[in-house]
């Protein structure tokens, strides 16, 4: 587990998964690995307020990210 971690929306979902890598770096529609094992859409810019403001988490996610007790960033395109 790194020391940063980073909550995002992927494309068409209702939740928030956590990945290691800082989404910022990566072009629109890159997969990246989460920490529960799926793989994540870095999501393109301009999407609309309904989905930034998605709060619910991943809790396979929440269970591995919790004990580490890592820096959340809640990440938004
Ligand atoms: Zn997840």
């Amino acid at each position: 587990m790194r020391e940063t971690v980073y909550w995002l929306v992927g494309p068409g979902a209702k939740v928030r998964h956590a990945v290691e890598f800082a989404p910022g770096t990566f072009p629109g529609g890159q997969l990246l690995p989460t920490v529960c094992h799926r793989w994540i859409k870095v999501p393109f810019a301009g999407r609309g307020a309904a989905i930034d403001a998605i709060t619910d988490r991943c809790h396979d996610c929440t269970d591995s990210v919790r004990p580490h007790q890592p820096c959340e960033v809640t990440w938004n395109a």
